[in-house]
């Protein structure tokens, strides 16, 4: 919802990275260190300013997140995304965060996205493609499937590390099922007004949740709700 930066004041990926920090948004060396290595400039559509503090259409109703949206979800998930672990991507829309969590978790790892627009899982994949987190898609520890994310990827559960990147009504259950104990997911809950949810799964399998920040994103939804708009 908030905009920390804008026009032509930033035109690299290290650039942005900077006033990422600069702000407070980006607080560890290793959240920094994974957005030097993804850049976002290979994600968002051509002709469009990738380094901006703001999020961007990619058609069919959809946008990449801002960078600072970004940022502060891989802050929120940094412990949970430690090389060997899983992640999960709903809502994967350019793959970019899912290229990031794939670098996180590193080849031992897991890093998977699931978009139900068909043709943002191809472009998603085309991006990441051309990313640093190329050989990943190719060994299999970084992939991008078409489905509803509200169901989750039973496949690949349980997962340390959950992200949702379309604002749900209410937490879907399928992904709090596939959230490991000590796992962390990080949602938007909400219609017109979103909270950025954290939740977190306790050991003996209860849930604690709070609320981080006021958000804005486009609705987890069907499909065919998505693309009527
Ligand atoms: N993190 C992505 C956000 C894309 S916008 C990025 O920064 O690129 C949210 C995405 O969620 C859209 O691509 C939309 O198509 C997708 N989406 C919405 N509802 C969904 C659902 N039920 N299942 C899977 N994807 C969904």
């Amino acid at each position: 919802m908030e905009q920390y930066w804008s026009g032509n004041a930033v035109n690299q990926n290290k650039g942005m990275v900077e006033n990422l920090q600069r702000y407070g948004i980006i607080q560890s060396r290793k959240v920094a260190e994974v957005m030097e290595t993804i850049d976002r400039g290979l994600f968002v559509p051509n002709g469009t300013p990738p380094y901006v503090d703001s999020p961007i259409p990619i058609g069919y109703n959809a946008t990449i997140s801002a960078p600072h949206m970004h940022a502060t979800c891989l802050q929120l998930l940094e412990e949970n995304l430690q090389p060997g672990m899983h992640a999960l991507d709903v809502g994967s829309g350019t793959g970019y965060l899912t290229a990031c969590f794939a670098m996180m978790v590193g080849p031992q790892g897991r890093a998977i996205g699931v978009e139900h627009i068909p043709e943002l899982v191809s472009s998603s994949t085309e991006n990441i493609q051309k990313s640093a987190a190329a050989s990943l898609l190719k060994d299999g520890s970084l992939s991008v499937h078409s489905g509803d994310g509200r169901q989750g990827w039973p496949e690949f559960a349980p997962y340390d590390a959950i992200h949702v990147g379309a604002a749900a009504k209410e937490i879907p259950q399928p992904l709090i099922d596939q959230l490991k104990p000590g796992g962390r997911m990080v949602i938007p809950v909400g219609v017109l007004f979103q909270d950025l949810q954290v939740v977190d799964k306790n050991s003996d399998g209860s849930v604690s949740i709070r609320t981080e920040t006021s958000v804005r994103y486009v609705p987890l939804t069907s499909k065919e709700a998505q693309l009527q708009g």
